[in-house]
């Protein structure tokens, strides 16, 4: 079964470095996993979010479409997508910065208020840890993965010092034990209106429109707003393991243990590679994203190349 969280919070929360997380954990146990991140509008004072899919199947798309949780770190994420979650799913709000008195939903949602700043501070002396309060609550509720799997790639992280791995675990393990108490979401006063998801949801991220769904298990097209960013990705499911990627740049791209191609660091070279990567790949499976960075020379003929591999399947 595909299941699918959504994760929101400001920049600087640590949104996608906890999907991330879960997304490698996933990874690393042998599911199929896609993970979707955008932080452009959180760049001009909005959330950052994230979508993570983990399956036993291949996953035939990475975009939104109806999460079975979210995950949320403040009242802006709750308000956006608190109301995308699916009748029967649950939420994980942050109460420590959320107030939940005032969310409805007129089917059956529960959601479960996490004091994980507060949680973060006591154990970690920071804020910044809360996403792993979060993170561990979400998994005492839903072991999608196994505890030891995040604490294991936590602790390889080469981007953070011994220090900071250190509070993270220490909050992580914090949030674990705890068997927070969910909530049935009240039901609104008034009739809700018709529309199941609010105007303010992301313009980042949106479900498919209905007639690119011609059946269940169809790909969905992903509409993205070009001005932000959006991370690359590749459906490493149907890689030929041809090179060509990890030729162009064996630090952007390389193999996993199955011999399938994913992206290792989108960061580790000029978005050129990943364009061309996307041109070059025998099975257009690679798809470029969209930069954060608009600087590097000849960015918008770029950005035009790579909308024709921003489409499932990728260009022809
Ligand atoms: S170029 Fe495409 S098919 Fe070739 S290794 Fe990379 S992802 Fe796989």
């Amino acid at each position: 079964m595909l299941f699918e969280v959504v994760m929101s919070g400001s920049g600087g929360q640590g949104i996608l470095f906890m999907g991330n997380l879960l997304a490698q954990a996933a990874l690393r146990e042998g599911r199929h996993v896609t993970f979707l991140p955008t932080y452009g509008a959180a760049m001009r004072g909005g959330t950052a979010n994230c979508v993570v899919k983990v399956a036993a199947e291949e996953v035939a798309s990475p975009v939104m479409h109806r999460p079975h949780a979210a995950i949320v770190l403040n009242q802006q994420s709750l308000n956006k997508f608190g109301p995308a979650v699916r009748a029967g799913g649950f939420i994980i709000a942050n109460s420590s910065a959320i107030d939940i008195a005032g969310f409805s939903r007129d089917d059956d949602v529960r959601i479960v208020p996490v004091p994980a700043t507060d949680i973060a501070r006591e154990v970690a002396k920071t804020d910044r840890a809360a996403n792993m309060v979060m993170l561990a609550a979400f998994l005492s509720l839903e072991p999608l993965v196994q505890s030891a799997s995040i604490e294991t790639i936590l602790s390889a992280s080469s981007s953070l010092s011994p220090d900071v791995i250190q509070r993270n675990v220490a909050a992580f393990r914090a949030g674990l034990p705890k068997h927070f108490a969910a909530v049935t979401v009240p039901k609104p006063a008034a009739p809700a209106a018709a529309a199941e998801m609010p105007e303010t949801a992301s313009p980042v991220i949106v479900e498919a429109p209905a007639d690119a769904v011609a059946a269940e298990g169809a790909v969905e097209a992903p509409v993205f707003d070009v001005d932000g960013y959006v991370a690359p990705w590749i459906d490493s499911e149907k890689c030929s393991t041809c090179e060509e990627c990890v030729n162009i740049n064996p630090n952007m791209f390389a193999y996993d243990h199955r011999k399938k191609a994913y992206i290792k660091d989108p960061n580790a070279g000029p978005y050129k590679h990943l364009v061309r990567a996307a041109e070059k790949c025998s099975e257009k499976v690679i798809h470029p994203g969209y930069p954060a960075d608009r600087s590097e020379k000849g960015i918008a003929r770029l950005i035009e190349k790579a909308r024709k591999f921003m489409q499932t399947g990728g260009a022809r």
